[in-house]
């Protein structure tokens, strides 16, 4: 879910407000990301043809509450003035919805993809993670949709440990993603995270405005959530009258990838894995 919001409470403030997390902090990260990775695994286990979408929300919201975990997205307000809250624990996008689709009892056909995207909040630190899955058997082009937008995030996080600023990073996945004939969608960025979800800074899939005006310093203790929405066909999305379902406007397909990611001294950590 993609939207910034205020600052956290506490640490090391640098400038506009991003907070920077200590290792200590970083490590109650690391323990949220663990139960988030858990959860997607667990759905990518149950997302099989004839599943609901409404199937595997339950699943992680009993994975979370097993952890006494908070779940992140269910209640979360929306920026449309007199829409509903998010009812859901799991935003579940099936193929042309590029990301915050609603978990219904639409069943999973063959063919499909889906992505799903979770967070949870332990011990007051918040982990938030997607991944896009096959259902069944896809097309061929839709599995290069797949692969190029894993390998967008996976780019991104190996080139945080020898870039300087976010920005540079941003150009190497936009000039990826371009280069196969896809579009990253720019309505939606990434986002810090820490104590809240959506913390400063915004952290877009491409060389925006903003970072021109404004880099990020890729730092020890800066944590992002990074997450490139790439689709077939055009960057461009609407919002239907629900509030949240946003479905590419020439509604070819969209895909979804995040991790949670931590800069340290010793280079950039996903916090979202299983295991170490
Ligand atoms: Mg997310
Ligand atoms: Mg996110």
């Amino acid at each position: 879910m993609m939207k910034t919001s205020n600052a956290g409470r506490t640490g090391t403030v640098a400038k506009r407000g991003i907070v920077l997390k200590s290792p200590r902090e970083i490590g109650f990260m690391r323990e949220a990301g663990r139960i988030v990775a858990e959860a997607l695994t667990e759905v990518r286990r149950l997302a099989v043809p004839g599943a609901t979408t409404a199937d595997l929300d339950t699943a992680v919201a009993t994975i979370f509450r097993r952890h006494n975990a908070t779940p992140l997205f269910k209640g979360y307000p929306s920026s449309s003035p007199g829409k509903p809250a998010f009812p859901s624990v799991i935003c579940a996008s099936v193929n042309e919805v590029v990301v915050h689709g609603i978990p219904s009892g639409r069943e999973l056909c063959d063919g499909d993809i889906l992505s799903v995207d979770t967070g949870c909040r332990l011990n007051g630190w918040c982990g938030d993670s997607a991944v896009t899955l096959p259902i069944g058997k896809i097309s061929l082009e839709a599995e290069k949709l797949l692969t190029v937008t894993q390998a967008t995030l996976d780019l991104a996080i190996r080139a945080m440990d020898r870039c300087q600023y976010w920005s540079e990073v941003a150009s190497l996945m936009e000039k990826y993603v371009k280069s196969q004939g896809m579009f990253v969608v720019e309505k939606f960025v990434g986002h810090g995270i820490g104590q809240d979800m959506h913390e400063e800074p915004q952290v877009p899939n491409f060389v925006s405005v903003g970072l021109r005006k404004a880099d990020i310093r890729l730092e020890p203790g800066l944590v992002l959530a990074i997450e490139p929405m790439v689709s077939l066909g055009t960057k461009d999305v609407r919002t239907l009258s629900d509030g949240w379902t946003v479905e590419t406007k020439d509604r070819r397909w969209s895909a979804h990838f995040e991790h949670t990611v931590a800069m340290t001294p010793d280079g950039a950590r996903v916090l979202t894995f299983l295991e170490d």
